[in-house]
């Protein structure tokens, strides 16, 4: 049973029969778009602050989670992350725990080959299509603060990744030569590493999303899986090495949240806020990662009113990167969920220690990703708005100024939301609630001035992200 809020009707809308076309008949009961599932509720009103504050404590008593540090070390990064699965194992029979592993010949700033463990706990549902968030769990101490300066554009993190460039540094153009810089040091791998924001909270934030996602009772129709990264700080070494298998093996991957430097509140120049969360994406606009981006955007300010997700239309910071550029870049949707003020002075140092996170802000995080991953795999598939060639289904049709939109049925919809906005507009402006159809006609409707997107939606009211109409991209233009 659902509780449905005080919302206001949607207008009633006529249905509309035109030639052949016979559109839907629009539902005039509130809109599915502001449903509350008790279930995911209670399931997001599960996420504790003090599992989140006992897991870190634990994780970060480890010496360092280094990628290119000593695996037997009695208290490294070999350890480490056998407690991440022994914890995981321990925490629900329903989760099936295993490391995902891969020996990489050369990761930059390490010697000799390296075994990467990512570290993966599968929640099954109905249906194999996966549902990912993520944490890293490597750890990196390019030493304090002021012995990093010279190393902009390089360090030990490859393009893409946290280390690859110091924040305060001026970001490189794509293409640009590094600026001249001072021969790195060498650094000691297996010197201290807390790495407590970065990425602890993300790890363990992906952690108590296990649990409490296992521990819901609820049958989910996707599969959820909850990952810790290993290598990120490589250069997504470990995130891009489980994203190709996944694509050559065709896993079918729907989205995947990652969550990297997630537990501060508090910004390096003082400023605190901890009501909002940065939300990155990869554009262009209605790429599916940035659909899934509003997607979350949306659903979370449903479950967690009281923390707002900033949308930001860009793949991530400046000079900065995320696992999720590494699925990105085997075409899987997935966004990086960012703190919305960052301290770069404990990034990626020996000051990076676990008094630096807020379990409060930590936890209103991790309720924001349950909230989306809830509500994404309890509902249907997207609906495919595309014909086998990737042109969009949309046309004129009936009269040659008509919004004609199609769509594939999607398995377990029982009805459609059909959204549309300005073409210059950021995100969705309009909605309606359509019955369980494939096609819709919006009469005089423009569809060069407006962009169309529809979603599924099951018997219960749960949506799925939205399936925009656009243009197939340009080729070989980039
Ligand atoms: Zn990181």
């Amino acid at each position: 049973m659902l509780r449905v809020p005080k919302v206001p009707k949607v207008p009633r809308a006529k249905a509309v029969w035109c030639g052949a076309v016979i559109a839907a008949i629009v539902l005039h009961a509130p809109v599915h778009a502001q449903t509350v599932d008790p279930r995911i509720e209670k399931l997001v009103g599960s996420i504790s602050e003090a599992r989140l504050q006992q897991l870190l404590q634990k994780l970060v008593s480890f010496k360092t989670r280094n990628t290119c540090s000593d695996p037997t070390a009695p208290d490294g990064i070999g350890p480490a992350r056998q407690w991440i699965y022994d914890e995981l194992k321990r925490t629900s029979p329903k989760l099936h725990v295993s490391f995902d592993t891969h020996t990489v010949a050369t990761v930059r700033g390490c010697t000799g080959p390296i075994e990467l463990r990512n570290v993966m706990a599968v929640l099954p549902g109905k249906t194999a299509r996966r549902i990912y968030v993520s944490g890293h769990y490597d750890s990196l101490n390019l030493g304090p603060r002021g012995q990093q300066a010279g190393n902009a554009g390089g360090a030990q993190g490859a393009g893409g990744a946290q280390g690859a460039n110091r924040p305060g540094a001026a970001p490189q153009a794509p293409g640009e030569a590094p600026a001249p810089q001072a021969p790195r040091p060498v650094r000691d791998p297996n010197i201290v590493a807390p790495g407590a924001n970065d990425d602890g909270s993300g790890t363990v934030l992906s952690m108590e999303l296990a649990r409490v996602f296992a521990e819901s009772g609820i049958e989910f129709d996707a599969t959820l899986v909850f990952m810790t990264v290993a290598g990120e700080e490589q250069g997504l070494v470990g995130a891009g090495a489980h994203a190709k298998t996944a694509k050559d093996e065709k896993i079918p991957i729907q989205a995947w949240f990652n969550n990297d430097i997630v537990g501060g509140s508090r910004g390096g120049d003082g400023i605190i806020d901890g009501a909002t969360i940065r939300l990155y994406s990869e554009g262009p606009e209605d790429s599916p990662s940035r659909s899934l981006a509003m997607f979350a955007a949306r659903i979370g300010a449903r479950y967690v009113p009281s923390h707002r997700v900033r949308l930001m239309a860009r793949r991530d910071r400046f000079s900065r990167g995320g696992d999720h550029s590494a699925l990105n870049a085997q075409g899987f949707a997935a966004i990086g969920f960012r703190e919305s003020r960052e301290n770069y002075a404990k990034q990626h140092g020996p000051d990076d220690t676990i008094d630096g996170v807020d379990f409060r802000y930590l936890a209103q995080n991790a309720r924001v990703n349950a909230a989306g991953m809830a509500v994404l795999a309890l509902a249907p598939p997207p609906p495919s708005v595309v014909n086998p060639r990737g042109a969009p289904t949309i046309d004129r049709a009936p009269s040659g100024y008509d919004a004609h939109l199609r769509w594939q049925a999607s398995p377990g919809a029982a009805g459609y939301r059909i959204f549309w906005r300005n073409a210059w507009a950021p995100d969705w402006e309009h909605e309606i609630a359509v019955s369980n159809v494939v096609e819709y006609t919006l009469p005089h409707m423009n569809i060069d001035d407006w962009v169309f997107g529809v979603a599924a939606v099951d018997g219960a009211g749960h949506e799925s992200s939205v399936s925009a109409y656009v243009a197939a991209p340009a080729t070989g233009g980039g």
